[in-house]
């Protein structure tokens, strides 16, 4: 080492006259002692190294305790935080899927803030039923003889093979094995629900017969999952859930539906794509059938059963159920929400998955224009704006084949010094820095904001003078 190097070290604060300083003080009473103390011995390690890079530092206490607040601050910035969705896609996993409405929201807040009648009886005093009433809701909606719920739909599965199925097979059509995201895949789940699997027919085409001849003495119960995010159109065939029901009749086994994304009203009533419903498959002769929370009903994460009463009452007493049984949010959150689709007449409006289901082309452009006009000023020399027609999609495997017609805000940056690609990447990075951050998507070329999502017009366009993207 030589001797500026050594007489840089030796500039450097010890921890302690950096810990008592009036800065480092504020912080400590800002963020506690420990994590003052945390982030300091890393600042200053960080210092040393740069010292023996020769890069030149500022070993003044000021500048340090300056570094520490920021490397504070920013390890604050990776909890999750809000962000605006104009990704194209209204349930996005990434993106925490369905929002609430207000009713459920406020309802959340309640249970969290004071003690509830979670499992209490107020008529008795005694214990009481944590899923009662959304089992009568659900029963209520769907028509079946009992309900229950767990945590998330894959839990819901897990809890019906598990219970119905534990050591024995599963017949599924080759068709249905589903993969939903990274983790979930129907042979994982069944394996890990402690069955197996047998595999029926082809991928394109499954016929009864295939079905008859899978089933013996070892089949507990047949599985037809719903193929959420994909779809397979040619020479296909599958079997329809009333044969699948009568067949399962006449072996003695139940019949299970996982819809995945389960909606319990007819979409098209609302002028949207029809989308399975529970009601339907009950009707059809399934004897359980499986959905998520915060799919197509819109509400919170769960995974919701609905069925024969008896078939439910084993899924209650499999001590599964009480590893994976909602905690008081959830069930604040589900019944409110639940209670809502009692009134559809007034559900379109008030649940932000429908309302932004239904939101018209028209109304959208007329969002996006001025938004358009105000990022073009503040673009110009970086990057052209204009307004393009879209496709928004449903997202977490809902109707993957029908979109819906959006308009998005495009934004093509202008030549510069990097490759086109690497400038849309910054684009989209200076919009994910925004104060709140703003989700977009990369599509042939340009920087796509689609308008579908977008609630709050105002609040995007006023954090846009934040916006750090020099080109
Ligand atoms: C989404 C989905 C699941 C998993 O549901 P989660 O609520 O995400 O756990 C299971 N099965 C099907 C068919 C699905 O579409």
């Amino acid at each position: 080492m030589n001797d500026p190097q050594a007489f840089q070290l030796a500039q450097l604060p010890a921890i302690d006259r950096l810990l008592n300083s009036p800065a480092a003080e504020v912080m400590v009473t800002e963020y506690g002692r420990d994590e003052v103390k945390r982030v300091a011995r890393l600042c200053l390690t960080l210092l040393r190294e740069a010292i023996r890079r020769e890069e030149v530092v500022d070993p003044g206490v000021d500048a340090i305790c300056r570094g520490i607040r920021c490397a504070i601050e920013a390890d604050a910035g990776r909890a999750m935080r809000r962000v605006i969705n104009l990704s194209g896609t209204l349930l996005h996993t990434n993106l925490g899927r369905a929002l609430l409405p207000q009713s459920a929201i406020d309802a959340v807040v309640q249970a969290m803030r004071a003690n509830t009648s979670l499992e209490y009886d107020l008529a008795s005093g005694g214990r009481g039923e944590r899923d009662a009433y959304i089992e009568d809701l659900l029963c209520r909606l769907t028509g079946a003889q009992a309900a229950t719920v767990v945590n998330n739909n894959a839990a819901a599965v897990m809890l019906v093979l598990n219970t119905l199925a534990l050591g024995r097979e599963v017949p599924v059509s080759r068709g249905e094995l589903v993969e939903i995201g990274g983790s979930f895949r129907i042979p994982d789940i069944i394996e890990r629900s402690g069955c197996r699997l047998i595999e029926v027919g082809a991928t394109n085409r499954t016929h009864r017969h295939d079905y008859a001849a899978a089933i013996g003495t070892q089949t507990a119960l047949i599985l037809k999952v719903h193929q959420s995010n994909y779809i397979i159109q040619g020479f296909t065939a599958t079997v329809d859930e009333r044969e699948l029901a009568q067949l399962c009749g006449e072996s003695g086994i139940p019949f299970v539906v996982d819809l995945g994304s389960g909606a319990l009203l007819d979409l098209e009533d609302y002028g949207l794509p029809h989308e399975p419903t529970p009601m339907e498959a009950l009707a059809r002769g399934a004897d359980l059938v499986t959905f998520s929370g915060d799919k197509m009903l819109g509400g919170p994460q769960a995974g919701i059963v609905v069925g024969r009463r008896e078939l439910v009452e084993k899924l209650n007493a499999n001590p599964m159920k009480r590893a994976l049984r909602c905690d008081k949010m959830t069930i604040a959150a589900l019944s409110a929400l639940l209670r809502m689709y009692q009134h559809p007449q007034q559900i379109a409006e008030k649940l932000p998955l429908l309302r932004m289901m239904k939101r018209s082309y028209a109304d959208i452009l007329a969002l996006a224009q001025p938004l358009a006009a105000r990022l073009a000023q503040q673009m110009e020399g970086l990057a052209t704006v204009s307004l393009v027609d879209c496709d928004s999609e449903i997202g977490s495997g809902a109707l993957p084949d029908r979109h819906l017609p959006s308009c998005a805000i495009a934004l093509r940056p202008l030549a510069s010094g990097l490759t086109h690609d690497e400038s849309l990447e910054r684009l989209a990075g200076a919009f994910r820095e925004l104060p709140v951050p703003v989700i977009g998507r990369i599509h042939r070329g340009e920087f796509l904001l689609d308008c579908r999502c977008l609630e709050d017009a105002d609040e995007f366009s006023a954090q846009l003078t934040r916006l750090d993207f020099g080109a």
